[in-house]
């Protein structure tokens, strides 16, 4: 049993990064937690194994507005527990597909071909918990955010990307006054998956062709590390090369 499902860590002083690190590394995502003057962000939410915002409440002395990257089950487990979602129109968050925390199940569910473990968990978030219970629970949109619209914290300015490929409605989060990037599963460091249902990789090709010209100067991913502008291209390259 996990002693804490959530991890909480801050890569700077604005910046919240929360993990799922009994999580299978296919389902161990990041939600990243912006400050804002006005408003805070949440951006992508976990599995939903075990209730998010209680844990948020805890560090946070408002609820943040949640925008979701995309509506794989890694990215909007938690999505029900929020007022404000915030996603793109292409994205399936009122009707997402079950997801399971099985392997061979999921593995199904997205066409993956790699052997994946019966569980795709390595400890549970609580005793008594049933991962066969497990489903996607739908959450409402309540705002749809489309490329190019501004997501206002007060004091900080977010430009939403459309990047689709990875899944239809993908989107990415641009700070252009530092250069940062939110980048989702549209760019990460790891193997790029582009077969899952709903993915398009002729799209992905030029979504990534896209990122590439941005003046991003660092990349906050949907999993893994984080990364600069040169692991950037090279990411992007390997992908477009292959
Ligand atoms: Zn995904």
């Amino acid at each position: 049993m996990a002693q804490q499902w959530f991890r909480f860590t801050n890569p700077d002083e604005r910046t919240m990064l929360i993990e799922e690190p009994h999580a299978h590394e296919l389902l161990s995502a990041n939600a990243w937690h912006l400050r804002g003057r006005d408003r805070d962000l949440l951006i992508d939410c976990g599995l939903g194994v075990t209730a998010l915002t209680p844990m948020l409440r805890e560090h946070f002395d408002r609820e943040p507005v949640l925008v979701l990257t995309h509506a794989h089950l890694d990215h909007m487990g938690s999505a029900h527990e929020f007022t404000e979602v915030w996603a793109h129109p292409l994205e399936q968050v009122g009707n997402p597909a079950a997801g399971s925390l099985h392997g061979p199940i999921l593995a199904a569910e997205l066409g993956l071909n790699e052997p994946l473990p019966p569980l795709l968990l390595t400890a549970l978030p609580h005793a008594g918990y049933q991962p066969a219970a497990y489903r996607v629970q739908p959450a409402t949109v309540t705002r749809a955010l489309t490329d190019g619209d501004v997501v206002d914290l007060g004091d900080r300015t977010l430009i939403v990307l459309h990047l689709p490929g990875h899944s239809p409605g993908s989107i990415a989060l641009f700070d252009p006054a530092d250069g940062t990037l939110f980048s989702g599963d549209v760019i990460y460091d790891g193997g790029l998956l582009d077969s899952l249902p709903g993915s398009d990789p002729e799209e992905y090709a030029r979504s990534l062709r896209r990122l590439r010209d941005l003046p991003v100067r660092v990349i906050h991913a949907g999993h893994g590390p984080s990364f600069d502008r040169d692991r950037l291209h090279r990411l992007i390259d390997n992908y477009l090369q292959a």
